[in-house]
């Protein structure tokens, strides 16, 4: 399969092709046919699946086919981050998929000047990047106006959710039209992901990708060790073994 049976048009096409993306991932071909008909999604895939291209492809399309002048503060699509660099990251790939087009996007996010990016929202944006805290600064000052959104992206929900922005993510949905497309993008499928997806989506189409296989590179260990032994052990691989950088997963934060 190709790009070219998907539905996308030649300026996103060659944008693709200069990007060095010859086939579309299992997500890619999944997704793009239904999100450029406006049909909803729930999409269960992980980063590195391509999943950002998934739906930026189709919305840019959408917004292509359906072209508007942006008015001031009110963007077209919305896309929702966890973090500012997920953020950042989605709205270079949107940039580079929009090369060849006039269609603007912006990306708002904390921890720097609000200033800059009121004034891309008040140019006028098609498209607006955003983490959930920053947007309701923006909403509160009156810098963004959901009226009229077309398309609500939740990317890497379960994180969000996660990191406890719940309460904004429904607060942000009350300021969103009825009407319009919305995705869902979670790395995982929990009650709480049914819960959202039940109350933001309308007949969606579910898609499911399996996580990356194993690389045969890694080797795998598993030890077996009481709850108060774990932190010993660690220190024990890690001496034991010189190992000088090393990447250590945990359930929870403070641990
Ligand atoms: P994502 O899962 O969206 O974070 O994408 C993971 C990485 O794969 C990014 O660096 C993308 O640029 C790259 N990528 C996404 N789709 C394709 C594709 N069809 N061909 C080659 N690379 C891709």
């Amino acid at each position: 399969m190709t790009f070219h049976t998907l539905g996308l048009s030649a300026p996103l096409l060659d944008a693709i092709d200069a990007m060095g993306y010859t086939m579309p991932t299992p997500i890619q071909a999944k997704a793009i046919p239904f999100i450029v008909k406006g049909t909803d999604v729930l999409g269960i895939a992980q980063t590195g699946t391509g999943k950002t291209a998934a739906f930026a492809l189709p919305i840019l399309e959408e917004l292509l086919q359906f072209p508007k002048r942006p008015l001031p503060n009110a963007p077209r699509a919305l896309i929702l981050a966890p973090t500012r660099e997920l953020a950042q990251q989605i709205f270079e790939a949107i940039e580079g998929f929009a090369q060849n087009t006039s269609i603007q996007s912006a990306v708002a996010y904390g921890g720097v000047s609000i200033v800059t990016q009121t004034k891309a929202l008040e140019a006028g944006v098609d498209i607006l990047v955003a983490t959930p805290g920053r947007l309701m600064d923006h909403m509160r000052q009156k810098t963004v106006d959901l009226s009229r959104l077309e398309c609500l992206v939740l990317d890497e929900a379960d994180r969000m959710l996660d990191m406890g922005f719940v309460k904004d993510i429904r607060a942000i949905l009350r300021y969103c039209p009825a009407e319009k497309q919305s995705i869902l993008l979670s790395a995982t499928m929990s009650a709480e992901i049914r819960g959202l997806a039940r109350s933001m989506l309308h007949s969606p189409k579910v898609i499911e990708i399996a996580p990356n296989k194993d690389v045969a590179l890694i080797e795998q260990t598993i030890y077996r060790v009481a709850q108060s032994r774990k932190r010993d052990l660690l220190r024990d691989l890690i001496v034991d073994n010189g190992w000088e950088q090393t990447l250590v997963f945990t359930r929870m934060k403070h641990a």
